[in-house]
């Protein structure tokens, strides 16, 4: 069998973290950073020590979706470690919490903010940490795999049959950096109107993944209202309705990872 691609000394940052655990989709805007801020809260919510790290450089979501008292991360002089800002008892990292940012970097550069922010910030012990990972397979998860030993991915998508061929490729890199992918979970399913469930984007896909990679755990999430304005708020929606029906579906998929 092919070497594990994390093969290097774990970067001090990281030795007290139990799970990392990536959170991934092939394109933007499928609800990545929704599942991965959701799944984060759930399972702080289940007792878990947590952290989030947003690792999507060139769109943070993390600064929309969670509204924390400090909004800046701070460094200590000494050390030069970056101190994780918090909301709701999570530790929460992004480029979004660190100032001006630089509005164009070339693929190197953001490889390094990204390496340093997670290695460099003060995680302390966690027993998740959660990564909202660019959209895409390229330069960053390869980065992101040689530091940290990631250990399983959750895949978004959603249902279109265009999304599976994505999905596909998404699944294929993970097992090539030998990270096991435990979950898909198909967003924006269906939508429920005059008493009639509606599914916009066809049915179908997600199984045929799950099936086709033997993914063990196919979850679905509807289109709510509330799930974008709470991320538009700053709460996310398993925070603000722990018993809601979208909770109950995070909280089956905290149970996997
Ligand atoms: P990505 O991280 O994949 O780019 P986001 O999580 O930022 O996607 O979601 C894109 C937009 O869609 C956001 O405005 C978010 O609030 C909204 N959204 C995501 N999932 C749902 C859903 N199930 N129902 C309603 N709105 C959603």
């Amino acid at each position: 069998p092919a070497k594990p691609v994390f093969a290097g000394e774990l970067p001090k940052g990281l030795q007290k973290i139990s799970n990392i655990i990536a959170v991934s989709s092939c394109k933007g805007g499928v609800g990545k950073s929704t599942v991965a801020v959701n799944l984060a809260y759930t399972l702080a919510g289940m007792g878990a020590r947590v952290g989030i790290f947003d690792a999507d450089v060139f769109g943070p979501s993390l600064p929309t979706m969670v509204s924390p008292e400090n909004r800046l991360l701070e460094m200590n002089p000494e050390t030069r470690s970056i101190y994780p800002t918090e909301y709701l008892g999570v530790k929460l990292v992004s480029f979004g919490f660190a100032g001006q940012g630089r509005a164009i970097m070339r693929g190197p550069m953001v490889s390094g903010v990204v390496n340093q922010l997670l290695t460099t910030a003060e995680w302390g012990e966690l027993d998740y940490l959660v990564i909202d990972m660019p959209p895409g397979t390229g330069d960053i998860h390869l980065t992101l795999c040689q530091v940290a030993p990631l250990t399983a991915a959750v895949i978004v998508t959603t249902p279109q049959k265009l999304s599976f061929i994505d999905v596909a490729k998404g699944v294929r890199m993970f097992s090539k950096l030998k990270v096991p992918c435990i979950a898909v979970v198909e967003n924006m399913c269906y939508f429920d109107a005059d008493g009639k469930r509606y599914f916009p984007f066809g049915k179908g896909s997600g199984s045929q993944v799950v099936q086709q990679f033997g993914i063990p755990h196919l979850f679905d999430l509807p289109i709510r209202p509330t799930l974008s304005a709470s991320g538009d708020d700053g709460m996310p929606e398993v925070a603000r309705d722990p018993q809601g029906e979208v909770a109950k579906t995070f909280q089956d998929l905290g149970v996997c990872v």
